[in-house]
């Protein structure tokens, strides 16, 4: 598997893999068969989050898996209504307990809820999880560049990585420009577009019958090359390895460049900077 170096926010360098497999809105009674799955087909991350109530899930399958728990990223989120000083580490602990597990290897602030103004105390308050060795790596979710302005600036800590909606249609340059220049891994939501209209458009089709391959793999190639790590979800086990297979494409310039001019600020999930829910 191939992975990245995470190095702000870190508890020691931390190698993320570039490929994982997502969990929302997979039922918690379902959601360990569809783990196990995935890590039998070959991920090495699993993407969960307090809001999407499968964390049990996720950790039993992990721990019936028979692979040891280095051997897979976990990545978990706190969920908005427990931002604040005196609730963010109980919330995580209450993570932790769910998982079956005595570390996560990624938490993030799942959103930036910019109006309550509560990011900047969040952060501090989780830095401490990162020297007890319960945390090896501190991010953000959602959080546009003013956002991360503001973190770094009243905290002095970059967060490791910005798991942000992003897809051929939301390039979001910006944000994946805020993120280099800080050092920030960026990791796409949505990555293959929900399975909404991008998977059927003309130039995605073309591009992946020109390389032998699928839209959804095409898709997932042209992060990887962008250096933008990514979370597919599925729960049917072909396109669990399909997703899984796109590590084998490679795009052109050509294929790159045709998927970079399908960029029309699609957003299909909330924007961070009115989201306040
Ligand atoms: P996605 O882009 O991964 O799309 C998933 C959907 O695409 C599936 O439900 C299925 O309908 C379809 N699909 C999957 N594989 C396919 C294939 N090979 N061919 C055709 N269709 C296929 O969208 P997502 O699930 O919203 O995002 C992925 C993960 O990102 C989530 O599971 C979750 O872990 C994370 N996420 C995070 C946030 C956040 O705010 N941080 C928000 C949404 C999702």
């Amino acid at each position: 598997m191939q992975t990245m170096t995470l190095t702000n926010a870190v508890a020691g360098p931390v190698e993320i893999p570039m490929l994982g497999y997502g969990v929302y809105k997979v039922p918690p009674d379902e959601v360990a068969g569809h783990v196990a799955e995935a890590l039998r087909v070959g991920y090495r991350l699993i993407d969960t989050a307090a809001l999407y109530g499968n964390e049990e899930g996720v950790g039993r399958a992990i721990a019936d898996s028979g692979l040891a728990r280095e051997e897979v990223f976990v990545t978990t989120k706190l969920w908005n209504d427990r931002q604040g000083r005196a609730s963010a580490v109980e919330a995580f602990e209450a993570s932790l307990e769910r998982l079956g597990t005595t570390y996560v290897d990624l938490y993030l602030i799942h959103w930036p809820q910019p109006e309550r103004g509560l990011f900047v105390q969040t952060w501090e308050a989780l830095q401490p999880l990162l020297a007890d060795g319960r945390v090896r790596a501190l991010g953000v979710s959602n959080f546009e560049p003013a956002h991360l302005d503001r973190l770094i600036a009243e905290t002095g800590v970059t967060p490791a990585l910005n798991q942000v909606e992003l897809h051929p249609y939301l390039a979001q340059h910006a944000v994946r420009e805020a993120d280099a220049r800080h050092g920030i891994a960026t990791q796409a939501w949505g990555p293959i577009g929900r399975g909404g209209d991008l998977l059927a458009d003309p130039v995605v089709r073309r591009v992946a019958d020109e390389v032998g391959a699928t839209p959804a793999q095409v898709v997932l190639a042209w992060h990887r090359r962008n250096g933008v790590l990514a979370i597919p979800k599925s729960v049917t086990p072909t396109r669990i390895r399909e997703n899984f297979e796109s590590l084998q494409v490679d795009l052109s310039a050509d294929g790159m460049a045709a998927l970079d001019g399908l960029d029309r600020g699609g957003r299909t999930g909330p924007d961070p900077n009115t989201f306040n829910d």
